[in-house]
């Protein structure tokens, strides 16, 4: 059958550590139950190492997952936001996605693509509506998309490719007149081979994204009863097998609501863990969707691990301090309010004027109604309000892209961020990205804040030695002064 023809145990057998995967589920029970010792001195201390910008152990991390006094959360709150200051200053980054298919051999009990799912329009989407797509996503301002795809023999590596070659060869105008096109594509698609993987890096891939929605092996075959996905291991080594087929930026992530959430953080850990002991990179971000309601699908309203939105805040939180270098991932799937809740303790990575169904921004630009989606959005924001809130809260938004056009990816990039390095480089970016998007497609209240917003970072970046001593002063200026008068894509 397919399945046996996509499934390579070899490329499985590798990453084992004497015949076992790195999830060992008693050994993440025992750290939880084992660090229940929460005094104030104890997380204090812990949340000094967080300060210092260094990765906390599983049993640290087991320990602030245990806390359960509510003014030693806050404290840990305030932790979370210095930390992500100190690695990310005041940036966020921008994406969209793009789903380019929605057929789906797979089964996922909370998923409004799986197979059994009658009634639904299954469809994968044509080099052209892609470009329609892709046209409309530009249109927004966006620089980066995640191109999202079902499991399925017509969305296989080779389709994967050639969608991404369509959405990196649009050309679109912007107001200044000049052309707009996408700068990164990043990737959410099934496990592969090494060899498929080696297709995508051709084409430019840039993270590569696969959530394993639960790390708890009960859960993990109870959740998906069928198909390709039914298989945990596939799925657990596909980063692994992307990093052997040369991709050094891979995104990992779990389907908050199918089982503990603590356990879950522990879990993404471990994943963490075993990547950078077995390639020396950690993954680039860190995903945490929460179960939504999805038409079919009745897991995500019967199980009973859902997270609230007080739980929610704590598990980011956690990973922020417990991974102060990886970037976290909040999407459109919450609501504009908890959204901003975890920007300030942690986000890095935003979606906005985000549509999920299948060929829905071409949709969207004919006022079309939407069809279904694989579930439900809360945050129907443009990219302009999130903006410009984000503006308000004294955040800039960068759509910068420059890191991985550079060479700066994997552990090169882990190192300069470790050193503080690459967050220089992107303060400037950040300029000069805001820059164009204000001039090319923000709205004039949008502008007037990002101006001030702009004025603030050359302040503090005249006054920073780093650039000083790096000769990086008259290079910016220079860049600025030239996307001012039109010019783009000019980066550091
Ligand atoms: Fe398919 Fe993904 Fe939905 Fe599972 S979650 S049914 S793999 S589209």
């Amino acid at each position: 059958s397919w399945i046996d023809q996509v499934i390579k145990q070899d490329q499985i057998d590798k990453y084992l550590i004497n015949g076992k995967d790195f999830i060992n589920e008693n050994e993440i029970h025992n750290k939880l139950n084992m660090n229940k010792d929460c005094s104030k001195e104890k997380v204090r201390a812990i949340l000094d190492k967080s300060l210092a910008v260094e990765r906390l152990s599983f049993d640290e991390t087991a320990t602030l997952l245990n806390v359960t006094d509510e003014d030693m959360w806050e404290e840990m709150y305030e932790v979370a936001a210095e930390v992500k200051r100190r690695v990310y200053d005041n940036r966020i980054v921008f994406f969209a996605p793009l789903y380019c298919g929605n057929l789906c051999v797979n089964s996922c009990r909370y998923c409004g693509f799986r197979k059994e799912n009658a009634g639904e329009e299954r469809k994968v989407l044509t080099a052209e509506e892609i470009r329609r797509e892709t046209d409309y996503i530009l249109s927004q301002g966006h620089k980066r998309v995640i191109v999202v795809y079902g499991e399925h023999p017509k969305t296989d590596a080779k389709y994967i490719a050639e969608s991404m070659k369509t959405v990196y060869d649009v050309k679109k105008k912007s107001r200044s007149g000049k052309n707009s096109y996408i700068r990164r594509i990043n990737v959410n698609a099934a496990p592969m081979s090494i060899e498929d993987l080696k297709m995508l890096k051709e084409v430019g891939i840039g993270t590569y994204q696969v959530f394993q929605e639960t790390y708890h092996k009960d859960t993990y075959k109870s959740a998906h009863p069928k198909g390709l996905k039914a298989n945990y291991r596939w799925r657990l080594y596909s980063l692994h097998r992307a990093m052997d087929a040369g991709i050094d930026d891979v995104a990992i992530g779990a389907l908050f609501g199918l089982y503990d959430w603590r356990f879950e953080v522990m879990g993404l850990l471990y994943h963490a863990d075993d990547l950078e002991k077995q390639f020396g990179i950690g993954p680039h971000t860190i995903s945490f969707p929460r179960l939504t309601p999805a038409s079919g699908s009745e897991l995500s309203i019967a199980s009973k691990y859902l997270v609230n939105n007080k739980d929610f805040k704590k598990l980011v939180t956690v990973l922020r301090l417990a991974v102060p270098y990886t970037g976290l991932i909040i999407t459109a799937r919450e609501n504009p309010e908890v959204r901003d809740e975890v920007v300030k303790v942690g986000c890095t990575q935003l979606d906005a004027s985000t549509k999920i169904g299948i060929g829905a921004y071409d949709k969207a630009a004919h006022n079309e109604k939407e069809d279904k989606q694989q579930f439900t959005i809360g945050d129907n924001r443009t990219l302009d309000q999130v903006v410009n809130k984000l503006a308000e809260m004294g955040k800039i938004t960068s759509f910068c892209t420059a890191g991985y056009r550079c060479g700066r990816t994997g552990d090169k990039i882990m190192n300069l961020l470790e050193t503080g390095t690459e967050g220089k480089f992107c303060k400037l970016n950040a300029v000069l990205t805001f820059r164009e998007y204000l001039d090319d497609y923000a709205t004039e209240e949008t502008k007037k804040i990002g101006e001030e917003l702009i004025k603030k970072e050359f302040e503090e970046i005249n006054n920073m030695e780093f650039y000083k001593n790096n000769k990086l002063l008259s290079v910016i200026n220079d860049y600025y002064k030239r996307i001012s008068e039109g010019e783009r894509d000019l980066y550091v």
